[in-house]
């Protein structure tokens, strides 16, 4: 493993206009598409009925408040949040980690019930713990990219600063020889500066359709029956694989919670299958896919 120092640094989150230069190869999002089909339908309204002349503005900017509030909706962009309904078949994805108490206690779970997950990590925390990342990878899961330092305002940021939220990770993870392909927004809110940054890092949005609320750990009591009442086949779970930050964490009873889920999986015949399964996709690419253009951007 080579040593995970790096230059990531204050200097790398600033502005770059080539982020902008490469936005024009991209496909047309539905916002954008109902975008046009608002303000043509304005047009059209001003001459055979003027006094609704503001209604498909006023949907499409509604619409537009409203979309980030739906993890699964794909309107600012392609967002994949869970499988086939008709498979009997889930995937297990952990956010916010490695922690160096709860990671290694879950994948002892994991390797018990033989059951692979994703992690979704950040890369403030993988430079901080590379002995958890290769743990992970020892056991045979796979990662997910989580943003570089999970800024609580990160939906509020630039589409530049997205980016290189997302490129750190790549490369802090690819020091460890992972290279993922997913990214999934922090907080599972969507917002349409991520279309610009996705674009860039050749990454695909991947959030959820199961979750039990655990406000990242702070709301244990109760995982397993939270999740239990809702899961499906196809779901994507969210789960997190850290200690909430400023409460105690009772690893104990968050296992036991974990344990209960497992093994009603086993039970009901849900077979947990890695994402990219899932997904239809390989969670892992070589590294020769990320662009130069996003190596640059990094550098
Ligand atoms: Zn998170």
């Amino acid at each position: 493993m080579k040593k995970n120092s790096g230059n990531a640094g204050r200097s790398a989150f600033s502005y770059n206009p080539l982020l902008f230069q490469r936005s024009r190869g991209r496909a047309l999002s539905r916002a954008e598409k109902s975008g046009l089909i608002a303000a043509g339908s304005t047009g059209i309204l001003a001459f055979a009925v003027p006094i609704l002349v503001p209604l498909p503005l006023v949907f499409f900017v509604l619409i537009c408040i409203l979309a980030p509030l739906f993890p699964g909706f794909s309107f600012f962009y392609p967002v994949i949040s869970h499988g086939r309904r008709d498979v009997r078949q889930i995937s297990l994805t952990f956010d916010d980690g490695p922690d160096p108490v709860a990671t290694p206690a879950l994948l002892a779970l994991l390797a018990r019930y033989e059951f692979c997950a994703t992690f979704f990590v950040n890369g403030t925390k993988v430079r901080r713990h590379p002995e958890l990342v290769e743990a992970i990878l020892a056991a045979g899961h796979e990662f997910g990219n989580h943003s570089y330092s999970h800024d609580g305002c990160i939906m509020f940021r630039s589409p530049s600063r997205l980016a290189q939220e997302m490129l750190l990770t790549q490369r802090c993870l690819a020091r460890h020889g992972v290279h993922p392909v997913f990214f999934r927004p922090p907080v599972g809110v969507n917002v349409p500066a991520y279309a610009e940054a996705l674009h860039l890092s050749g990454l695909k949005a991947v959030n959820f359709s199961c979750r039990a609320r655990d406000m990242g750990n702070r709301r244990v009591k109760g995982l397993a029956r939270r999740i239990l009442r809702q899961i499906q086949p196809g779901d994507i779970l969210l789960l997190h694989d850290t200690a909430p930050p400023g409460a105690p964490h009772n690893v104990q009873l968050w296992l036991a919670e974990l344990e209960q889920i497992f093994h009603a999986l086993k039970k009901r015949h849900l077979k947990v299958v890695p994402l990219g399964a899932l997904c239809s996709s390989s969670c892992k690419k070589n590294h020769d896919d990320l662009s130069e253009d996003s190596i640059h951007f990094l550098n």
